[in-house]
């Protein structure tokens, strides 16, 4: 599926927000992106889409980037803000190659040891780990491992965003007085502000995932911040706002 990058400056550094397609589940449909910062002597992508194998409707992030005419040898860092397989499948090609050739991995420590040392726990998570193993393990090499509150580049702080799994992160770009917060899989839909009891499946965390939801959102709905959100509708971009005691979406 062809979609065009979505251009938002964020002070000095540009970025564009990529689709990858869309995941289908039997209710919902759900957006997926990736956020490029073009930052003059780096091309950081954040989370890197499905790749091949996994849903028809998604994989089209490498297509869509080069479209606009970005090579995959172009970016140098990507960032995963954790290990489920719609952020880190793209990592490797058809043929199981780096899909990424000249860039290096940055992901929190702490989720790093969870995909790689954690036993499983079910056949769900089973499912998990075999794909997170399948897309990181080869390219251990490549990969920085960071502490929590790292900034990776004046301004693009990672930060601990623990629940949907124990190191979720997102990733925080402050620029000459502007900002945006990438808020990853902090929440799935919209519908989520309206229901912030509701529990995805994929939540590792549950207790944890609310109190890192509630915290993240409100500070965001207090703040103004502009937010990209991973799962929402392309491109993404939005603001949270307090309305009638309840969190809601206001799309850019
Ligand atoms: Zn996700």
């Amino acid at each position: 599926m062809m979609e065009k990058g979505f251009h938002y400056d964020v002070g000095e550094y540009k970025c564009v927000v990529f689709s990858d397609g869309t995941l289908v589940n039997d209710k919902e449909v759900f957006g997926l992106n990736s956020l490029l910062i073009d930052a003059a002597d780096h091309k950081i992508l954040i989370d890197t889409g499905c790749g091949d194998g996994f849903q028809s409707t998604a994989g089209h992030l490498v297509q869509n980037l080069e479209a606009e005419g970005i090579k995959c040898a172009d970016i140098d860092r990507i960032v995963l803000t954790h290990g489920h397989i719609d952020h880190v499948s793209g990592t490797l090609d058809a043929a199981g190659g780096a899909a990424f050739p000249g860039a290096r991995f940055i992901t929190s420590e702490k989720e790093w040891e969870y995909w790689v040392a954690r036993p499983e726990k079910s056949e769900f998570q089973t499912m998990l780990f075999s794909y997170a193993r399948k897309d990181l393990l080869p390219l251990r090499d490549r990969f920085d491992l960071v502490k929590e509150n790292t900034e990776i580049l004046p301004g693009v702080k990672l930060m601990p965003a623990p629940g949907h799994t124990p190191g979720n992160i997102i990733v925080e770009i402050s620029s000459r007085g502007q900002r945006l917060v990438c808020i990853g899989d902090i929440i799935h839909s919209p519908v989520e502000l309206v229901n912030p009891e509701y529990l995805s499946l994929f939540d590792v965390e549950p207790e944890q995932a609310l109190k890192t939801r509630s915290r993240v959102l409100n500070g965001l709905a207090q703040s103004g911040a502009p937010v990209f959100a991973c799962h929402f509708a392309f491109p993404g971009l939005g603001h949270i706002n307090h309305s009638g005691g309840v969190l809601a979406w206001q799309a850019f």
